[in-house]
């Protein structure tokens, strides 16, 4: 690709990045979006998953921030309704935390803030007659449920780039900008490819989505004067075997002011987290340590009659937010909202991102792409608010599809149906193809992950690695014994299950 030539080149296949280059290409520029790892691989895949307002942001007074986020929540669910789903979520009410009153006002402001919403409103709720309360201890009498969604996260960073490479941006992983000099008119960028290739592009304009990397992106491969500075607040999850037997999610309020989630995952899981730990290190290398899964352990075991400590932990996960430095001591206290910065002044235009929340990644492009493409002569509107469903999402019903699927595939077992529709949309139907029984789906590599989705996932999205496939495009990596995974990295030709391992 020797000194190919863009409108755009997109540094970073992070959310953000991925949600730039499918706005910019839907508005003619040609683009080129480059990901120095897998898409997704660091914090766009480390999150709690939730499109949500953020109920805890008002008590910070960011109306702002909760209203924009609240009406992303409603677009968000249009436009890809097999990998984001309305989610309840329930509060227990501890009087000495915070007072029912201000819990009322706050879910009221929950309710309208965002507009008209689809989702059902708050309400208040005794625990002695609703399913919420069967894991609780008896301390806890009453609470509150209220409305917000969930995202297969990973996954909503690969429809983005599926859709951008569809309407004709090119996609490319494991690819790293190493110098990227800047000139009147365009920037030379030299890119490397983990297999060692280098090679030198142009483009007119530049994106620096390198999320936790923005500034060191600025500093040492753009060599571009700043005033940015970026706080890395480390927040790590567990998962254990399922503690609750049914669909809500609880929102558990903890004497440190914060607030921990537990949420179903994956069927037979449940999700706690986060925890808000300032990172100085690498931000590529995060971890949990002990510490954090105490502290996870501890704010569950206060709400939840069973106890869990860290021997029940079966995966875990960590990731650094990009925070804007606002100066907050407290690190649960920084500003989630996102600012976008153009420069033009210093010569080819160059747009950097900073912060910003998996829920208001549609709005953080929108605004972007806004404000980038005047300056490289193009003015369409901005289009991704309406109508325009990421891959798979073409069906606004993903439970019909689980039954239409099982109707033309009925040797497909209802777990599977169901897993296919709710990652793939109507794309598992390009996963099932012609087959008339399961062994026509080729090699089983163990739980119900078969050669077809496989080739599907290396054909379509950019998946290489085993990690790739069992972290990032599905969770399989929780049902896949070492000897399975292997089985599937030696399928791959690959060698990276080291990675894998560590995760386990
Ligand atoms: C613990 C935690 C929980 C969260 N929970 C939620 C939540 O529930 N809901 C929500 O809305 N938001 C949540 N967020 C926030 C959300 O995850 C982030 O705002 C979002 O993922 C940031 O995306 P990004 O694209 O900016 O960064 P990233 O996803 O990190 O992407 C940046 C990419 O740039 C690449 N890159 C860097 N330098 C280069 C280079 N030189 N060349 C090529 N590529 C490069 C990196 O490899 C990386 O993949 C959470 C965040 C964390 C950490």
């Amino acid at each position: 690709m020797a000194n190919e030539s863009y409108d755009l080149i997109v540094i970073g296949g992070g959310i953000n990045g991925a949600g730039i280059a499918r706005d910019a290409v839907g508005r003619g520029l040609s683009v080129l979006l480059v990901e120095a790892d897998d898409l997704a691989s660091h914090t766009s895949s480390a999150s709690t998953k939730l499109i949500h307002g953020g109920l805890r942001y008002l008590e910070q007074y960011e109306f702002k921030l909760v209203a924009k986020a609240l009406s992303e929540r409603e677009v968000l669910l249009k436009m890809a309704p097999h990998i984001i789903w309305p989610m309840r979520f329930v509060l227990p009410h501890q009087k000495r935390l915070r007072p029912a009153w201000m819990i009322r006002i706050g879910l009221f402001l929950y309710d309208h803030l965002g507009g008209k919403q689809t989702l059902a409103n708050s309400h208040g709720i005794k625990f002695a007659d609703h399913p919420a309360g069967v894991p609780l201890k008896a301390a806890f009498t009453k609470g509150f449920a209220y409305s917000d969604a969930w995202v297969q996260d990973a996954r909503l960073v690969v429809l983005n780039c599926m859709d951008a490479a569809a309407r004709g941006a090119r996609i490319m992983t494991r690819t790293r900008a190493e110098t990227a000099t800047r000139s009147a008119d365009g920037w030379q960028v030299t890119l490397k490819t983990s297999d060692g290739e280098t090679s030198e592009v142009h483009a007119r304009g530049l994106v620096n989505a390198a999320g936790p990397w923005a500034v060191r992106f600025l500093d040492d491969i753009a060599a571009q004067n700043h005033p940015y500075s970026l706080r890395l607040i480390k927040g790590s999850h567990i998962v254990v075997e399922r503690l609750f037997d049914h669909d809500y999610a609880y929102i558990f309020q903890q004497p440190d002011g914060r607030i921990v989630f537990a949420i179903p995952y994956e069927r037979d899981f449940t999700l706690v987290g986060t925890t808000d730990v300032e990172h100085s290190g690498a931000p590529g290398k995060v971890a949990i340590e002990p510490d954090e899964i105490a502290y996870l352990c501890e704010a569950i075991n206060r709400y939840f009659e069973r106890s869990i400590s860290a021997d029940d932990v079966v995966w875990s996960y960590s990731g650094v937010r990009p925070l804007l430095d606002d100066h907050e001591d407290n690190a649960s206290e920084i500003t989630r909202d996102y600012r976008i910065q153009l420069d033009t002044a210093g010569g080819a235009p160059l747009l950097n991102v900073f912060g910003g929340k998996l829920t208001t990644y549609r709005r953080l492009a929108e605004d972007a792409v806004d404000q980038l493409a005047p300056t490289l002569g193009r003015h369409e509107k901005s289009w991704t608010h309406d109508g325009h469903p990421l891959p798979g999402g073409d069906d606004a019903n993903p439970q019909q599809l689980v039954a239409a699927l099982q109707t033309r595939y009925p040797f497909v077992p209802s777990s599977m149906a169901t897993r296919l529709v709710f990652n793939y949309g109507t794309r598992a139907l390009t996963i099932l193809g012609k087959a008339e029984r399961l062994t026509d789906l080729g090699e089983h590599f163990g739980a119900d992950l078969h050669a077809a989705e496989v080739d599907y996932l290396c054909a379509h999205e950019w998946a290489r690695t085993a990690e790739d496939i069992l972290w990032r495009r599905s969770k399989l990596g929780l049902r896949l014994d070492q000897r399975e995974q292997r089985r599937l990295a030696d399928y791959l030709g690959c060698p990276s299950l080291a990675a894998t391992e560590e995760k386990t």
